[in-house]
C-alpha cells in the first residue's frame, strides 16, 4: 500500500490509498485531474471516495468525483450541500461500510459543521486512522498502523500573529472550536495504543500559524515514532506490518 498525498491544507485536501488493485481516495478537495495523475489515470482502480464535512477544501470537487462515477461515501450534509445526485453513500455513524477490500468506520469529529473521522482497514495497510478538521476527538483506537491527524495550529503561534495585528482576534474563537492545536494533536498521539505504529502523518498544517519542523519534532518526541508533515507529492509506504 501507498498513501499518496494530493494536498493537505485549507487550499484543498485529497489523499490516495493505492493498493495493488485498488484505490481509497480520501476527500475531494483537488481537482480529480489531479487524482488521476497520481493513479496513472487509471480510474477504475478507485473503490471510492471518503469526504469527512463540507467544506470546500474537502468536498470542493465532490460533485466531479460522482459525476465521473467515483462513490462518494459522505454524511448526509455533504451530499446535499454538494447536490450530487447518484453515485454516493450516506454515512450513518454507528454503521461500517466497505469498498472493494476498503472496511471503513466512520466516526464523529468536533468540527464547525458535521464531520466524520475514519478508521480504514485493508490487508495491505493494516488500520490506518484519518481524523482532520476536529479540535478534539472523543475516541481512541487500538491496533493502528498508520494516523493520519490533522495538526492544524499552535495557540502561541495564533496569538503572536494576533498581537501583532496579522490576525483578528475573533480568528482565534473559531480556531479553538474547529481544528486541531499542536498540544491537542500530541494529547491525541500520547494517549493512543502506537506499538504497532509505522507511520503518523501530521495533516492540514496551517499557512500561517503552524511551523512544520517544530510540529513533526515535537510529535516525535512524544511518540517516538516516524513522523511527517504531509505536503503535495509525497508518496509515503503504508505496508501492513510493524516495523
Ligand atoms: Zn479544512
Ligand atoms: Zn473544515
Amino acid at each position: 500500500m501507498e498513501l499518496k498525498i494530493l494536498g493537505s491544507s485549507s487550499h484543498g485536501n485529497g489523499y490516495i490509498l493505492e493498493a495493488d488493485n485498488e484505490a481509497l481516495i480520501i476527500e475531494a478537495g483537488v481537482k480529480l485531474l489531479e487524482a488521476k495523475k497520481a493513479i496513472n489515470f487509471n480510474l477504475s482502480k478507485v473503490v471510492g471516495c471518503l469526504v469527512s464535512h463540507q467544506h470546500n477544501d474537502h468536498a470542493g470537487n465532490a460533485l466531479e468525483y460522482a459525476s465521473a462515477g467515483v462513490i462518494v461515501l459522505a454524511l448526509p450534509e455533504v451530499i446535499i450541500a454538494k447536490n450530487i445526485e447518484r453515485n454516493y453513500k450516506t454515512i450513518e455513524f454507528g454503521k461500517g461500510y466497505k469498498m472493494g477490500n476498503f472496511k471503513i468506520l466512520p466516526f464523529e469529529l468536533m468540527h464547525d459543521v458535521p464531520c466524520a473521522g475514519f478508521l480504514i482497514e485493508h490487508p495491505q495497510s493494516g488500520k490506518v486512522l484519518f481524523i482532520t478538521d476536529t479540535y478534539a476527538c472523543k475516541y481512541r483506537f487500538t491496533g493502528l498502523s498508520h494516523i493520519l491527524i490533522e495538526a492544524n495550529y499552535a495557540d502561541d503561534i495564533l496569538t503572536d500573529n494576533i498581537l501583532e495585528g496579522r490576525l483578528p482576534q475573533v480568528m482565534r474563537k473559531r480556531l479553538l472550536t474547529s481544528h486541531m492545536e499542536i498540544e491537542s494533536t500530541k494529547e491525541f498521539l500520547r494517549s493512543s495504543d502506537l506499538k504497532q505504529v509505522r507511520n503518523i502523518v501530521l495533516l492540514h498544517l496551517s499557512d500561517g500559524n503552524s511551523n512544520e519542523k517544530r510540529f513533526v519534532d515535537e510529535c516525535k518526541a512524544v511518540t517516538g515514532k516516524k513522523v511527517v508533515a504531509a505536503n503535495a507529492g509525497m508518496v509515503i509506504q503504508f505496508g501492513a506490518l510493524p516495523l
